[in-house]
């Protein structure tokens, strides 16, 4: 039965037998930990021959006649554009194969348009305000670059097809101090929702009033499916931008870190001519080059848009059964109580979840004090500030799926007791 049914004396026996179950888990002395997106030990395997694709006796030229072994090529071997490319939809050749991270490119690109200014504008550094559009719940560790630099972050809620594009063109087309906004396009991090065509239209043709606007497209989910069936794909951002006459406004991002290895895979950047060109300028002088070497393990391990493909379909075999024991488990231990949502994405890394108001703190200390580390409350949010402290981002690839089992038992039951110790305060 729904909690807000229940008298005051049933609420406080059910709380009584909710702390002794409490109790319990406590003593398990649990060390489990649903924190970070992190791909599980089985996930890595699948790559270790990747490793094998590159040893002395290789041939460690690119297709171009690129000595990988040596200095050269700032922007990536052309086998690895096309690779990164294929699964960005974008022509090889206005792609940059860079270093390891994604999160890095996004980080040099707010901090180019803060020193330097993007294609001859004033660098944000002389400008009095500068403001973000920042979709939430939405990644922290976009937050933290914007907020690192000063950057005023505005929330603007997500809802089934992307963020409130009402809002954010009423925001933009009065304000010329929004210089930009994050995007996660496909299976969002963390409520797995693909923005519909219509929003991806609407953010590459609103008007903006500040002309250096530029949509931060970080599609670090795009090949992640769960489902064969069911593969999202989400609208172009950069044929819609050009179809609307803003050929400029966006960068896409996209990285192998959940494909092969996070930490040593390799990273891109898909933007118009001309962004590609000032990008390059800039980053030839902070780098002779990255790690080719690399690249070409990538490409011989990956092969094509086909490869990407396959192998990830091995992810998902090993994280899918992941995903449905999260949504079992949240489904029978929460869905009649009425004091909790969630989603159920089809791919991308995380479940979100919104317990009831003012509940998300004391539900992932409790949870901590029980052995679960969660990630923290308000992370979702810019300045970790969730104003109704109901959000929490479950992340279920890491631990292996009896460990996983025993973390959401402790999770629902923390769920269970934070709400009713907050209807009866
Ligand atoms: N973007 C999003 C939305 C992510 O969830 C992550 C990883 N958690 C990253 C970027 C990090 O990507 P990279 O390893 O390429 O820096």
């Amino acid at each position: 039965m729904s909690y807000a049914e229940l008298t005051h004396a049933e609420l406080a026996a059910l709380r009584e037998s909710l702390e002794q179950e409490y109790a319990r888990h406590c003593a398990k002395e649990l060390a489990l930990n649903m924190a970070r997106g992190k791909p599980a030990a089985a996930q890595l395997e699948l790559s270790l021959p990747l490793l094998d694709t590159v040893d002395a006796s290789s041939d460690l030229f690119a297709e171009d006649g690129t000595d990988c072994r040596n200095y050269g090529v700032m922007d990536g071997i052309p086998e690895a554009k096309r690779l990164m490319a294929s699964i960005m939809d974008h022509d090889p050749r206005n792609v940059c194969v860079f270093g390891n991270s994604s999160l890095n490119i996004m980080y040099d690109l707010v901090s180019h348009g803060f020193l330097h200014g993007y294609l001859g504008e004033k660098p944000w550094r002389e400008l009095k305000d500068v403001s973000w559009l920042c979709p939430v719940p939405g990644y922290d560790r976009h937050f933290a670059i914007t907020e690192l630099f000063g950057i005023k972050m505005i929330p603007v809620r997500m809802n089934e097809n992307g963020p409130d594009m009402d809002e954010i063109e009423a925001l933009v087309r009065e304000n010329d101090a929004i210089k930009g906004i994050w995007c996660v396009p496909q299976y969002s991090n963390p409520g797995g929702v693909t923005y519909s065509n219509d929003t991806v239209a609407r953010l590459a043709s609103m008007p903006c009033a500040a002309t250096d606007f530029r949509i931060f497209w970080d599609n670090a989910y795009c090949v992640h499916h769960l489902y064969d069936t069911r593969q999202a794909h989400v609208a172009d951002i950069a044929e819609a931008c050009e179809k609307a006459g803003n050929p400029n406004r966006y960068f896409k991002f996209a990285s192998t870190s959940k494909v092969t290895f996070p930490g040593a895979g390799i990273a891109a950047v898909a933007a118009s001519e001309e962004n590609i060109a000032q990008i390059k300028k800039r980053v030839s002088i902070q780098t002779v080059g990255y790690d080719k070497i690399n690249q070409l393990r990538h490409v011989r391990f990956l092969k094509d848009a086909q490869g990407i493909s396959e192998h990830m379909k091995k992810h998902a075999e090993i994280i899918r059964p992941k995903f449905e024991l999260v949504a079992r488990m949240l489904e029978e231990g929460l869905s009649d109580t009425g004091c909790a949502s969630w989603s159920n994405p089809d791919g991308g890394y995380f479940v979100s979840f919104d317990g009831l108001p003012n509940t998300a703190k004391r539900t992932v200390a409790l949870a901590k004090g029980a052995g679960v580390t969660m990630t923290g409350a308000g992370a979702t949010w810019p300045y970790k500030e969730d104003p109704e402290d109901s959000n929490i981002r479950i992340a279920p690839t890491l631990p292996p799926l009896e460990e996983l089992e025993q973390a959401m038992e402790v999770f629902v039951c923390c769920v269970k007791l934070a709400a009713i110790e907050s209807l009866l305060a």
